[in-house]
């Protein structure tokens, strides 16, 4: 066997898939709801969240990067990433855990809360287009 396989260092999880509370033209993901065809709204469950992160932390070296990204994150809200914390401190043994954010800042009820700057090491705001 093996054992000089890479260790992951990084994640990149879109949790709402392509859907998105803007409507921008120039969107480089609006146009992969059509691979899900069969449902208007995407959601990762909590399973499959569970599941992600418990195989990413046994593949994870000393340092974990995660990037929740959409379409835009925050439509999971909040209880969904305070599960993600948990899971990621039960799953984890001793590694250093980032936490990155890409949203467009729409969503208030998740970003006045004050958890997300506690929990969440990296907060990037996109730039907001008017809605059409
Ligand atoms: S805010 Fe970002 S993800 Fe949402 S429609 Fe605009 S470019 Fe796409």
């Amino acid at each position: 066997m093996d054992n000089s396989r890479k260790q992951l260092d990084s994640l990149l999880i879109k949790p709402a898939g392509p859907d998105c509370n803007m409507a921008c033209t120039y969107c480089f993901y609006l146009d992969k709801k059509e691979l899900f065809s069969n449902t208007e709204i995407h959601r990762m469950s909590e399973i499959i969240l569970e599941e992600t992160i418990r195989q990413t932390m046994i593949q994870a070296g000393e340092n974990i990067s995660f990037c929740w990204q959409g379409g835009e994150p925050t439509l999971m809200g909040l209880t969904f990433f305070e599960k993600a914390i948990e899971f990621q401190k039960r799953y984890g043994s001793d590694q250093t855990i980032g936490n990155g954010f890409q949203t467009n800042g729409l969503n208030s009820s998740i970003h006045t809360t004050s958890w997300l700057g506690y929990h969440w090491m990296v907060l990037n705001t996109s730039t907001i287009a008017i809605a059409e």
